[in-house]
C-alpha cells in the first residue's frame, strides 16, 4: 500500500509502526456551530482511509479531538448570555449527531480538549524545561528558533516566515513566529490554574497533548484538511518532538478543499452549506458517493448538479443489489454453477484502492463489476453462490469501505414505503373525517394508530406522524 505523505513529499510504501495495529489522529472541529459540507468531506475521507485499512486488517485506533474552548466559542456564548461550556457541549452533541447522520465510524475516542487540560500544562512544563518555551507576563510562547526542523512539513523556511511575519502590536514575543502555547486570564473567559497563573491552552498545544495521551508518542497516521499544514501540524510536530525526541507521526495526510466557484468553503466567508442541510436534500450515500469520485487530496467543486448526478450514478448499485435480493429469493431449480470471476475484481478493487487511497479508481471497478455482473445475469440462470458473491463483493466494497451502501436499509425500503403509503391514507382520512365534524372517528383513528407506535402531531399546516 502507498501513501503520500505530506511530510516526505512522496508517495511512500505504508509500514505502521507496530502492525496489525494502526494509530491514526485526524483534527476535528471547534465546536461553535454546525459543521459544513467542507468539513464533512475531511470527516468522511479519513473515515474512509480508515474503513479500507481495516479492511485490509489492520487493527486501527482511531482519535478525533473536539476543540471546545476558543475564541470564537466564548465570543458567541458570551452573545449568547451562557457559559462557553454550555455553549460548547451544545455544538459538539450537534457535531456527534451529524457524523453518525453521515454513516461515519464513531471514533474509538473523541478528546475534548477542556478535558486534557493537566495534561497540556504537564507538556508545556516540559517545554519550558527543555528551554523551548518561555513564560513573559503569565503567556507562555513557544521558540521557534530552537526547533532546528521547523519548517519540514510545510516546507517554509523560518527566515522567509519571519521576514514576512506582522509583528502584532502588543506582543512581547522575542519572535513574531513563536506561538502561544498557555494565554493568560482575560475577563470574561474560562480559564484553568496553572504555573503560568490562570489561563488556558493554545490550540496546537491540545492535538500534540491529546494525539500522545490516546495514540503515544509516535503515531502511524496523521490528517486533516490542508489548510491546517501549517501553522497547526507544523506546531504540533515542533512541540512533540522536542518534548519526546522521537518522531510524532510517520505519515502526514492531508484533505483538499471543497470549493464553491473555486474558493475554500468556509464560514468565515460565508459561501457554506452546513452538512445537515444537505441531508435534507441528499442521503449520506449519495454525499459519500459524490466525494469518493474524487481524490482526497485534491479540490473538489461542490455543487447541487453533481449532488444530483451522484445520486442517479447510485441507482446502478442499489438495482443490483435488489435485483440480486430478488433472484435469492425466487431461485429457478435448474440454476447452473457460476463462472464468474470475482476474484478478479476484489485483486483490481484493491489495486486501485492502495494507491494512495485512491477511491475514484475503486469506484471505477465496482462499476465495471455492476456492468460485468449485469451482463452476466442476463446471459446465465445462475446458482445461490452467484447471487451471494454479487451482494458479498458490494458489501466488502461499496458498503464497508466506501459506506455508499446500505444493504439492509434498501431490502427494507421497499417494505416501508408501502407502509408510509399506507399511514399517509390514514392521516388524509382523519382530516377528511375532522373537516366533516366526525371527531370521535377521527379521535379514534389517532388513537388506534398510536396503540400501533405511530404518534400524530397536528399543526396549522397538515399532520405528520413519528414512529416510536
Ligand atoms: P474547523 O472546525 O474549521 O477547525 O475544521 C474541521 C476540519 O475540517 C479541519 O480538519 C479542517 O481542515 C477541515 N476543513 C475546513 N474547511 C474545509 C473545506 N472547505 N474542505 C475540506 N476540509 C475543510
Ligand atoms: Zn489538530
Amino acid at each position: 500500500m502507498q501513501i503520500y505523505n505530506t511530510l516526505t513529499k512522496k508517495k511512500e510504501e505504508f509500514l505502521p509502526l507496530d502492525p496489525p495495529n494502526v494509530t491514526m489522529y485526524v483534527c476535528g472541529p471547534t465546536v461553535y456551530d454546525f459543521f459544513h459540507i467542507g468539513n464533512a468531506r475531511t470527516f468522511i475521507m479519513s473515515d474512509m482511509i480508515r474503513r479500507y485499512l481495516i479492511y485490509k486488517g489492520f487493527k486501527v485506533r482511531f482519535a478525533m479531538n473536539i476543540t471546545d474552548v476558543d475564541d470564537k466559542i466564548i465570543r458567541k456564548a458570551n452573545e449568547e448570555k451562557i457559559s462557553a461550556s454550555e455553549f460548547s457541549k451544545k455544538y459538539a452533541g450537534e457535531f456527534l449527531h451529524d457524523i453518525e447522520s453521515l454513516k461515519i465510524k464513531k471514533a474509538d475516542i473523541y478528546p475534548y480538549a477542556t478535558e486534557h487540560i493537566e495534561e497540556m500544562i504537564e507538556l508545556i512544563k516540559d517545554l519550558e524545561q527543555k528551554g523551548v518555551a518561555y513564560n513573559i507576563d503569565g503567556n507562555v510562547f513557544y521558540d521557534v528558533r530552537k526547533f532546528s526542523s521547523y519548517g519540514k512539513l510545510s516546507g517554509k523556511n523560518i527566515d522567509d516566515l519571519e521576514s514576512g511575519a506582522r509583528v502584532e502590536i502588543n506582543e512581547s514575543k522575542k519572535n513574531p513566529l513563536d506561538f502561544s502555547l498557555w494565554k493568560k486570564a482575560k475577563e470574561g473567559e474560562p480559564s484553568w490554574e496553572s504555573p503560568w497563573g490562570q489561563g488556558r491552552p493554545g490550540w496546537h498545544i491540545e492535538c500534540s497533548a491529546m494525539a500522545m495521551k490516546h495514540l503515544g508518542k509516535s503515531i502511524d497516521i496523521h490528517a486533516g484538511g490542508s489548510d491546517l499544514i501549517f501553522p497547526h501540524h507544523e506546531n504540533e510536530i515542533a512541540q512533540s518532538e522536542a518534548s519526546t525526541n522521537c518522531q510524532f507521526a510517520k505519515y502526514w495526510i492531508h484533505f483538499g478543499f471543497l470549493n464553491i466557484d473555486n474558493e475554500k468553503m468556509s464560514k468565515s466567508l460565508g459561501n457554506f452549506f452546513t452538512a445537515r442541510d444537505v441531508l435534507k436534500k441528499y442521503s449520506a450515500e449519495t454525499i459519500r458517493f459524490f466525494f469518493a469520485q474524487t481524490i482526497y487530496s485534491g479540490p473538489l467543486n461542490f455543487s447541487d448538479e453533481l449532488l444530483a448526478a451522484a445520486e442517479k450514478g447510485l441507482e446502478k448499485l442499489n438495482n443490483l443489489v435488489l435485483h440480486s435480493l430478488d433472484y435469492l429469493k425466487n431461485l429457478s431449480s435448474d440454476a447452473e454453477r457460476s463462472e464468474f470471476d470475482f476474484h478478479k475484481y476484489y485483486s483490481d478493487f484493491e489495486k486501485a484502492v492502495d494507491d494512495d487511497f485512491n477511491t475514484p479508481k475503486g469506484l471505477a471497478v465496482i462499476f465495471e463489476f455492476i456492468k460485468d455482473a449485469n451482463k452476466y445475469i442476463a446471459d446465465h440462470n445462475s446458482d445461490k453462490e452467484f447471487y451471494t458473491g454479487i451482494i458479498e463483493f458490494l458489501k466488502k466494497t461499496a458498503q464497508d469501505v466506501l459506506g455508499i451502501l446500505h444493504i439492509e436499509n434498501l431490502s427494507q425500503g421497499k417494505e416501508s414505503d408501502i407502509e408510509d403509503a399506507l399511514i399517509n391514507l390514514f392521516l388524509e382520512l382523519r382530516i377528511r373525517l375532522k373537516q366533516e365534524k366526525q371527531y370521535q372517528l377521527a379521535d379514534e383513528v389517532r388513537d388506534k394508530l398510536s396503540k400501533l407506535g405511530i404518534q400524530i402531531q397536528d399543526s396549522k399546516t397538515g399532520s405528520t406522524y413519528k414512529k416510536s
